[in-house]
């Protein structure tokens, strides 16, 4: 995986944004770059009720696993009401998800260059998982 791979991937997610959403809409995406080298990318609707949204990571993740494919660097973004793009950090519940694909996979952050990658074991250092160590989780100490 190279710099621009990664770059390839907020690009694909910015392209979803400005795509599916009208200019200055506030609205989200996410993309994820599969072991194969393939991009996925994805939104979420809103609902009536928000405590049943889902994240925009939920739509490429499951792809992911419909493909039989490890998720290598995953990247949220939101566009706020100025146009300006925003770095989403993963979630709890997303970083759990991302835990499946081992404490390697790249996660956006907000960094100096609109976005910085970091393994997600330095945004988890003490993950639950990692008190195994029998050998069976790429995660254990
Ligand atoms: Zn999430």
């Amino acid at each position: 995986m190279t710099n621009s791979d990664l770059t390839h991937v907020i690009d694909q997610c910015r392209a979803l944004i400005e795509r599916r959403f009208t200019a200055n809409e506030e609205a989200g995406a996410a993309a994820m770059l599969l072991s194969d080298g393939k991009v996925l990318v994805g939104t979420a609707p809103e609902a009536m009720n928000p405590a049943v949204e889902v994240c925009h990571e939920t739509e490429p993740y499951c792809a992911a696993y419909r493909l039989d494919q490890k998720v290598v660097a995953s990247i949220c973004l939101h566009r706020d009401e100025h146009g300006e793009y925003l770095v989403l950090s993963p979630c709890g519940v997303c970083q759990e998800r991302l835990a499946v694909h081992g404490p390697n996979v790249l996660a956006a952050v907000p960094g100096p260059d609109v976005a910085q990658w970091v393994p997600l074991k330095e945004l988890m250092p003490h993950y639950w998982a990692a008190v195994f160590e029998d050998g069976s989780s790429e995660w254990a100490s």
